[in-house]
């Protein structure tokens, strides 16, 4: 069982030839919304790999809010954690030109909300295997689901996304730091605090280091990139359901998610079907 404690938000994306200057209006060709939030996406990717996931978060109660717990419900998440407060849902607003350049506005919305836990999310993060953190939620909260977590036997991964001081009181009571590059440059010798770290290399794969100091480097499979988008989430989704295989082999089948991700367009993590055949095909 996963429990993730974290973001959800409707991206709204528009495409445009040119970006905007200010004060200039421009004419869309697209408008595409979709689901997003590191939280909301990591418990996506973690269900479709074979986990038995809750999400404990916060949508407003506008007009998204309902399609939000929809498209969790539709990947099998349990949502009776996820809370409507008033007010708006996360959302990000996002403009891509032609050339593939970008502007986005993340507005928290609910998930700034999000400043306390209830008994019920507690009893959800105590009786889970493994929680998901990030950091686009209240960092008091996800301190308070760390401890919960620590209480009882819940192994915790934080991904410290997007990347903002993290108190060590936090880094005290994590047991598996994921991160990217520039979020692993970013923490520095901080990173040495979390028992188990996981460092995501792009193209060339991941890297665990546990408690011992023994470092495995894992590559990643070689495939046919379009869109790296979401690959990170898609690879700690499928790390996190791996886990219990130990965490070299945990790596080596998320390596394999976060490949398959980048194959596709969009925020589309595999499901555990689609990270077996992969895995024979890489093997
Ligand atoms: P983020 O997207 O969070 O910056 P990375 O770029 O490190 O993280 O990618 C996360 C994971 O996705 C990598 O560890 C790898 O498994 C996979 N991945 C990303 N880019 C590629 C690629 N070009 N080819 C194969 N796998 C990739």
């Amino acid at each position: 069982r996963i429990t993730v404690v974290g973001s959800i938000n409707m991206d709204v994306s528009a495409r445009t030839p040119s970006l905007p200057a200010p004060g200039e209006t421009v004419a869309g060709t697209e408008l595409v919304l979709g689901r997003g939030g590191k939280g909301a996406n990591q418990a996506v990717a973690a269900a479709r790999a074979g986990g038995d996931v809750r999400f404990v978060g916060a949508v407003g109660d506008d007009a998204f809010a309902p399609e939000l717990r929809a498209s969790l419900q539709a990947d099998g998440i349990d949502t009776d954690t996820l809370r409507t407060t008033p007010g708006a849902s996360g959302v990000a607003v996002v403009t891509v030109d032609d050339a593939a350049e970008n502007t986005i506005v993340v507005v928290a919305g609910a998930n700034d909300s999000l400043s306390e836990l209830g008994a019920d999310d507690v009893a959800a993060i105590e009786g889970a295997d493994v929680l998901l953190l990030q950091l686009e939620i209240p960092v008091p909260t996800v301190v308070a689901a760390a401890e919960a977590a620590r209480r009882g036997a819940t192994t915790v991964f934080l991904n410290p996304s997007p990347v903002r001081p993290v108190p060590d009181a936090l880094l005290d009571v994590v047991d598996v730091l994921v991160v990217n590059e520039s979020e692993h440059r970013a923490l520095g010798d901080a990173v040495e605090r979390a028992p188990h770290v996981v460092t995501t290399l792009g193209a060339r794969g991941a890297r665990h280091r546990g408690p011992d100091g023994v470092v495995t480097e894992v590559p990643a499979p070689r495939v046919q990139a379009i869109d790296t988008t979401g690959a990170g989430d898609a690879f700690t989704g499928a790390l996190a359901v791996a886990w219990r295989d130990g965490p070299v082999a945990a790596v080596r089948r998320a390596v394999v998610g976060g490949a398959l991700a980048t194959t596709r367009a969009g925020i589309a993590a595999p499901t555990a079907a689609e990270i077996d055949h992969a895995a024979q095909d890489f093997a």
